[in-house]
């Protein structure tokens, strides 16, 4: 950590406009065997894996150089979850018993909260709750109710103070580093077998082509750049961190995995993804509370979501008096009005949840997305130099809404993979394709076949014209999963639609805001007021995150404008599609060689407001301003433009747009967008959500964000 810090401690200080581009500036390069991006739970159990085969090939094998970076200030601090933990990969990875996990590996008790004892399924209306027939998939024996923060920290140390892996919190993977030279296609094999044996629906896809650049390792995000443009920065490159092979293990809807599956084409025989959103609370019971009943487990289904929605809550009784809360919504929710937040904090008034939180008090709030597509929507899961581990991929089983035992088996198999490609003798780019096949064959692969038609039988487009999609889904889920038990000749498509799948697989649009409905097809939801302290406004939940980021930053979420449109300027580092920086090894400077290019810019980073004022102009007139309901963290703000001289002072003319003063102006109708990004929990909704697809989430400064202990 220590030659880390020093190496990035260097000072660019630039007192004038001479001063550094972003592609060409010297960077610090450290070159390690694997890389692993997101000390999520596929993350740290990929790194353990990895030293594990190191140690079992025995002292003939050299050193493995594993290292695993975290945007979060700390490993666990960007993780949100149920959490109902199925230990199986857990197991696999540490031994069958966890009372023996302390001795063995000195890294304290795991934090495994309690056992399951009983777990059940309600249907709520306004009023009352009636039990409805559990899936078999819900049965939580053996299971454990903890808190996903927390076994995530303990991972960590055992990875880092047992195994010798190198965990580095506060460094953000914001670009990905290719190789010059191209190598064969990762689809040489698997073209045509994916669909037949994966997602099972037959495509019709165009060829990829023939030769790829691989993956060399990634960079690290730059810090210093200044919000606003300005003459002087103390701008500190990123660094590069080389590898053999780089896992990205950046959980659902990775900001460098998406380029990498557009790079790669690795959703070409799959369905696009669809993803839900969930929102949580951990309230602490009065010792006294005779409802408290620790290892219970209860899914909630109806109220406070309409009969088109879907989604679902759950109440977990952790250890310590502490109680798991949420709602998850799918991210296709077509009333642009809706807002997931106040339907959590309205589903808090229940009688059944009421009675159960009085009298408590609130110590914890996150919100984050889940994938749900599962096996029609993963992607192929290699490419030359890496591979795609965890909700990267998105294996999360919707029929148990469990994602932590597949991701660290994911995990498992891609260190494996990794792990054979790094002994077969070849030098780079390793291939990790024998990941892959090991999938096929894995358990993993057999539970997401089982439960591949629950999540789009919800989606039925005859049942949701007469709004009981809902409906629908339980009863083919039910039959499904008790009856059938995924054994039918069928797999349901998340989308039947070739237009509406290629608008998303080619022109990079998420499948759920396509779903996302008008404001003239929709009324407002007349939300009830807040009463405090059961449910409470936006900014209040807000500061239990204990989210910060530095406040001299560009905005990191980016008003790009569509994926495909032309870049607007060459002088801005980033414009149209390009959302991280995507190098080239060749275009990379190391610190001590001299520099090839003259350079001209101070790096920065704008939204145009040109692009800042069509997105005004759409999500305004046609969906209501979405944003400001749907995000969990009240970054997205319209407001009234009555301060004329506000944004005129914020953009000068050299503002990265070409044009004259007109194009300046940012606000449409009156209204203008205010992005509060350093209120950003990391949740990545409003990339999939907003209907104009035009905001891209990047990563911040690495640190930021929030700090999540307990969710
Ligand atoms: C509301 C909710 C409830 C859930 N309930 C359950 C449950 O009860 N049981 C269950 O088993 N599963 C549950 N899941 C699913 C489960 O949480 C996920 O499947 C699981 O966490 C996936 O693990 P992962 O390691 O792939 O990704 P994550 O857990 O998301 O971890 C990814 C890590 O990578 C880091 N990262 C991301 N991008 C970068 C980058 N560019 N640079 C550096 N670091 C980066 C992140 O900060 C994070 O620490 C739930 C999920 C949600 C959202
Ligand atoms: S800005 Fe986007 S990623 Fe950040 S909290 Fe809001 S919706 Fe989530």
């Amino acid at each position: 950590m220590i030659r880390l810090q020093r190496l990035q401690r260097r000072l660019f200080t630039s007192s004038s406009r001479a001063a550094l581009n972003r592609r060409t500036v010297p960077r610090a390069v450290d070159s390690c065997d694997v890389l692993i991006v997101g000390a999520g739970p596929a993350g740290l159990a990929a790194a353990i894996r990895l030293k594990q085969f190191e140690r079992e090939a025995g002292s003939s094998s050299q050193s493995l150089r594993v290292v695993v970076l975290e945007k979060g200030s700390e490993v666990g601090a960007h993780i949100v979850s149920g959490c109902v933990l199925e230990p199986r990969a857990l197991y696999d990875l540490l031994g069958p018993d966890p009372s023996q996990y302390e001795e063995i590996y000195g890294c304290g008790e795991p934090p495994l909260g309690v056992k399951a004892t009983e777990s059940r399924m309600v249907w709520l209306t306004e009023k009352s709750k009636y039990p409805i027939p559990h899936p078999p998939q819900m049965n939580n024996q053996g299971n454990f109710v903890i808190s996903l923060s927390a076994l995530t920290r303990w991972l960590g140390r055992i990875a880092e103070e047992y195994y010798g892996v190198e965990i580095y919190p506060g460094f953000a993977g914001a670009g990905v580093v290719f190789s010059d030279e191209e190598y064969q296609s990762p689809w040489v094999g698997w073209e045509g077998r994916w669909n037949r044996e994966v997602t099972r629906i037959a495509i019709q896809s165009p060829q990829p082509p023939p030769r790829v650049p691989a993956v060399l390792g990634i960079l690290t995000n730059d810090v210093g750049i200044p919000k606003h443009p300005s003459t002087t920065t103390n701008y500190e490159p990123g660094m590069f961190f080389r590898a053999r092979a780089t896992l990205f293990a950046e959980g659902a809807h990775g900001s460098l995995t998406k380029t990498l599956i557009n790079k790669y084409h690795l959703r070409k025989e799959s369905d696009p993804q669809t993803y839900g959103f969930g929102v949580k609370e951990v309230w602490r019971l009065a010792d006294d509370n005779p409802l408290y009943s620790p290892g219970s487990i209860t899914h909630t289904l109806g109220y406070p979501l309409d009969l088109n929605t879907y989604g679902g809550g759950w109440v977990y009784h952790m250890d310590n008096h502490l109680v798991s809360l949420g709602l998850v919504v799918g991210a296709d929710w077509e009333n642009p009005y809706q807002s997931p937040y106040r339907d959590f904090q309205m589903m808090k008034h229940h009688p059944y949840i009421h009675r159960l939180l009085s009298p408590s008090t609130r110590i914890a709030y996150g919100a984050r997305v889940l994938t749900e597509g599962g096996l029609q929507s993963l992607p192929l899961l290699h490419f030359p130099g890496g591979a795609l581990i965890g909700d990267s991929a998105g294996t999360v089983n919707v029929a148990k809404i469990k994602g932590v035992h597949t991701a660290m088996g994911m995990g498992i198999l891609g260190a494996q993979g990794v792990w054979e490609g790094c002994n077969s003798g070849s030098s780079h780019p390793i291939d990790t394709s024998t990941y892959t096949t090991s999938f096929l064959s894995s358990w993993i692969h057999t539970e997401l076949h089982e439960t591949r038609n629950l999540r789009p039988s919800f989606s039925s487009p005859v049942l949701s014209k007469r709004n009981l999609s809902v409906l629908g889904g339980v009863l083919y889920s039910g039959v499904d999963s008790l009856l059938l038990k995924g054994r039918t000749p069928w797999t349901f498509r998340h989308t039947k639609n070739e237009e509406e799948r290629r608008a998303c697989l080619d022109g990079g649009r998420s499948l759920d805001s396509i779903r996302t409905g008008t404001s003239t097809s929709h009324t407002p939801i007349p939300y009830p007021p807040f009463q405090p302290p059961l449910s409470t406004d936006l900014l209040t939940s807000l500061m239990l995150t204990g989210t910060s980021h530095a406040e001299d930053q560009p905005e990191h979420l980016r008003v790009l404008g569509r994926p495909g449109d032309t870049p607007l300027s060459s002088h801005t580092d980033f414009g149209g599609a390009e959302s991280v920086l995507d190098v080239k090894l060749s275009e990379i400077h190391e610190e001590g060689t001299p520099e090839t290019e003259n350079t001209e810019i101070v790096p920065r980073v704008t939204s145009p407001p040109s692009l800042r004022r069509t997105h005004v102009k759409t999500n305004i007139s046609d969906y209501a301003g979405l944003l400001s309901r749907a995000c969990p963290a009240g970054v997205y703000e319209y407001i009234d433009d009555d301060d004329d001289t506000h944004h005129h002072h914020h953009h000068s003319p050299t503002d990265g747009e070409p044009g004259g003063s007109d194009s300046q102006d940012e606000s449409w109708n009156g209204k203008k967008l205010v992005i509060n990004a350093q209120n950003c929990i990391h949740c990545k909704l409003c990339d999939i959500k907003v209907p104009s697809q035009d905001i891209t989430w990047t990563v911040p400064e690495g640190g930021g964000g929030p700090k999540y202990t307990v969710t």
